[in-house]
């Protein structure tokens, strides 16, 4: 049997060796258009930023040790440019010309190519992506003449780019043409990361896009389209990611709803001899069901090893789908989700409800502890976990990656307060984030407690005519509180119930959220309609 795959890198690569554990017989070909195979794309930026030093650490795996070790043919510099199907060959244009290379199954893993936004002026040398080993190569060359760099697009390779330009000592500035970076997210999280990106010295400006890159040469500028201009001497484009399915189109392959490559479980096109993987193709996602295209390194890899071992002939395995689960450092905190955000959840009509948990990554008397806020969204009645994310100093990826594993395995919120998950005071507390979370969570689908978001305080008020009422100290109210509310200390209220009528419904709401629990417990008890700001005071300031 012989086995082609296109593209090198991590479905491909993961593909190939799949197969190879799988079909010791087989002949398997890799033909990677690109000169290296299997390098590490995910560290591009660290390398950028000399958290990687040694570009050596980059290209993983060598053609020599795919050879030696694999038995594995890899060929670079081979662009496959079409796929004859009725006579399972590929047309293949190399140094040497063009060859024909027939085959018996074939892996499609040509990945995705970054987006060059047709904007004036792009096209100049100093204009950079951030996507191959020689990408990185002409960035870091050029560090030592740069001051000034301008990013264009706040998503994951944006921000990533952006940080390491700035650990450089370069003046950076990023712009993002959304409201929000990082689009997975639900809306709030974008002002702490705006904020910790701003205090790491980025100079940030969204809503705003580029509409001519001015000048050539060594220095330009852009013009922005708030009428103002900023000067960069290098300028990096991270504006999205567009699925390689050219090949796949033109030899009659189906693209699914995202544009992307269509495949059944087993990584199968409709042509049962051509799989396809990684960036390139739509999966779905594992709590919607939906059609969904992700880049990730971790799908690209797990997708590549199903069909490395389905099309070697060994008793087949199938993709259960995709949570995207995602992590990013961003200046000096973490951010990571997992699942349906919020608003992803309601636009695919799951009727849901959102807690929030400000909360310390580990026992907060603890000396070095670090702070984190989770955010879980449950799906009403049933009490299903559907996402979840998180932001802070420490602690964040530990809690997503439980969450994540929650998610796949269909646990409800009930399931997440009974969880036994280890403690000691340098790593936890003994009600860690996302058993609390569990916990508050149950509370609202027992019916024990009534809570509202930051993102909805303002309709209920409107809405129901509450009362919003500040339960914290008098330290804390001076500090900082939320305009319109009235402040009772909860020892106060406590001690005289009375301050507040019954015939009104009010809002409780304190630092993260546990005073008011307890404000909600006793007065609900006492016949009076309260809710409980999730997340309280901590959560209140992400949403404005
Ligand atoms: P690719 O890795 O893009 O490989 C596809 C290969 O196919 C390419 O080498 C291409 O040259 C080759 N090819 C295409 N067409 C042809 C053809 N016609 N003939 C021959 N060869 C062809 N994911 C995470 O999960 N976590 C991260 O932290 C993360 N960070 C990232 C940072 C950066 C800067 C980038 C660029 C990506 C990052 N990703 C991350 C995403 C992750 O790298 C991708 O999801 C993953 O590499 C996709 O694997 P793939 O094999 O499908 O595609």
């Amino acid at each position: 049997m012989k086995i082609v795959v296109i593209g090198g890198v991590a479905a491909g690569a993961s593909a190939a060796a799949r197969a190879r554990r799988m079909n010791d017989g087989a002949e398997i070909i890799m033909l990677e258009r690109g000169p290296y195979v299997s390098f590490a794309n995910c560290g591009l930026p660290y390398y950028v930023g000399g958290d990687i030093p040694d570009r050596e650490d980059l290209l993983l795996v060598s053609p020599e040790l795919f050879k030696n070790r694999y038995h594995i043919d890899v060929r670079l510099h081979h662009n496959v440019t079409a796929i004859d199907r009725k006579k399972k060959q590929l047309r293949v244009s190399t140094p040497i010309g063009e060859l024909i290379q027939d085959y018996d199954k074939l892996i499609l893993a040509p990945g995705c190519d970054p987006v060059t936004p047709p904007i004036p002026g792009v096209d100049q040398k100093h204009i950079h992506t951030v996507f191959t080993i020689s990408d990185v190569d002409a960035i870091v060359a050029a560090l030592g003449e740069v001051r000034s760099a301008l990013v264009v697009g706040g998503g994951f390779i944006g921000i990533e780019t952006a940080e390491a330009l700035l650990k450089r000592g370069i003046d950076t500035s990023m712009v993002e043409l959304q409201a929000q970076l990082m689009p997975i997210f639900d809306p709030e999280f974008s002002r702490p990361m705006e904020a910790h990106l701003r205090a790491a010295g980025l100079r940030l400006k969204m809503g705003c896009g580029v509409q001519r890159f001015t000048g050539a040469g060594t220095v330009t500028g852009a013009e922005l389209s708030d009428g103002s201009t900023v000067e960069a001497q290098l300028v990096i484009l991270a504006a999205g990611l567009r699925p390689n399915v050219a090949l796949a189109r033109d030899c009659g392959l189906r693209l699914g709803s995202t544009g992307a490559i269509l495949v059944n479980e087993y990584m199968q096109t409709e042509d049962p001899d051509v799989y396809a993987v990684g960036d390139a193709v739509e999966g779905f996602h594992r709590v919607s069901g939906r059609p969904i295209r992700v880049s990730l390194a971790t799908s690209a890899n797990r997708q590549g090893r199903i069909a490395g071992n389905n099309a070697a002939g060994a008793a087949p395995l199938r993709y259960q789908g995709t949570l995207a689960t995602s992590v990013i450092r961003i200046a000096d905190i973490t951010a990571a989700c997992t699942g349906l955000s919020e608003r992803d959840a309601l636009e695919r009509g799951f009727a849901c409800y959102s807690v929030f948990v400000p909360a310390a990554s580990n026992a907060s008397y603890y000396p070095g502890s670090g702070w984190l806020i989770l955010k879980l969204v449950v799906e009403q009645v049933t009490g299903r976990l559907l996402g979840a994310q998180a932001i802070g100093e420490k602690g964040v990826e530990k809690r997503i990656d439980v969450l994540a594993t929650a998610i796949y395995a269909g646990l409800t919120v009930l399931d997440l307060e009974n969880l036994d998950l280890c403690y000691a005071p340098p790593y936890s507390s003994a009600k860690g984030p996302e058993i609390m979370g569990g916990m508050i969570a149950s509370n609202v689908l027992r019916g024990d407690e009534k809570l509202v978001t930051p993102a909805r305080l303002e309709r209920l008020l409107q809405d129901t005519g509450a009362v919003l009422i500040d339960l914290r100290t008098q330290a804390e109210w001076d500090a900082g509180h939320i305009p319109g509310a009235r402040h009772i200390p909860l020892d106060t209220l406590r001690a005289d119930p009375g301050l507040l009528s019954p015939d009104k419904p009010y809002v409780f709401y304190c630092g993260v959220g546990l005073r008011a629990h307890n404000g909600c417990r006793f007065m609900t008890q006492l016949g009076y309609d309260v809710y409980n700001l999730t997340g309280g005071w901590n959560a209140y300031l992400m949403d404005v």
